[in-house]
């Protein structure tokens, strides 16, 4: 029954998933925007994360692999929802920030005594390998330093309390366009008067 082809409608693809285990969450799609192709996201909202946030009111909490649940989200979608995954629980992802050819860098982990697992290709990033959970995706703090010296430093806390992972994907969902934010801080910066 899987259908892990790339052009298999997202239910099946989302179905497919997760009879490999791999939750999966109904996210919303990209919409066409006139004159600028699918620029759009189908929250309808002006949208800072447009076709990279849950759907239908969903958090990432509901990621399942319940074919049941997938299935009503897909037929109330009519059927055009995104698929995503959420790391953590189930699965985590392991990313290279660097854009080393996904083909090479597996050849390099076979020929290192590793298969290497799903690999989705997300626009824009390098190199990102599903993993099972335990081993998740490398994030660098300070006082880490970068390939030519450059050192980290906290832009936030790190004594700050950790956000709520729904809120925070609603909220940056909401993000203005980069022009629109800057007016803001601005305006912000000077007190807040409009
Ligand atoms: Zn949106």
């Amino acid at each position: 029954m899987r259908n892990l082809e790339p052009s298999a409608a997202p239910l099946a693809a989302a179905l497919g998933l997760a009879e490999l285990g791999i939750p999966i969450l109904a996210a919303h799609h990209p919409t066409p925007v006139f004159g600028q192709g699918l620029a759009g996201c189908s929250c309808g909202q002006d949208c800072g994360m447009p076709a990279r946030h849950p759907a239908l009111g969903l958090t990432v909490a509901d990621a399942t692999t319940d074919p049941q649940r997938l299935t009503a989200w897909w037929r109330h979608g009519a059927g055009r929802w995104n698929l995503a995954t959420v790391t953590g629980a189930a699965v985590d992802l392991v990313a290279l920030a660097d854009p080393r050819p996904a083909a090479e860098v597996a050849a390099w982990l076979r020929a290192h005594g590793v298969e290497p697992g799903p690999a989705p290709a997300s626009a824009g990033s390098g190199s990102g390998w599903l993993v099972r959970p335990g081993h998740g995706e490398l994030v660098l703090l300070p006082p880490s330093r970068l390939v030519g010296g450059q050192q980290l430093a906290w832009r936030t806390g790190p004594d700050a309390d950790l956000p709520d992972p729904t809120r925070l994907y609603e909220v940056l969902a909401a993000l203005p366009p980069p022009d629109e934010l800057a007016t803001w801080a601005a305006q912000q910066a000077r007190g807040g008067a409009t």
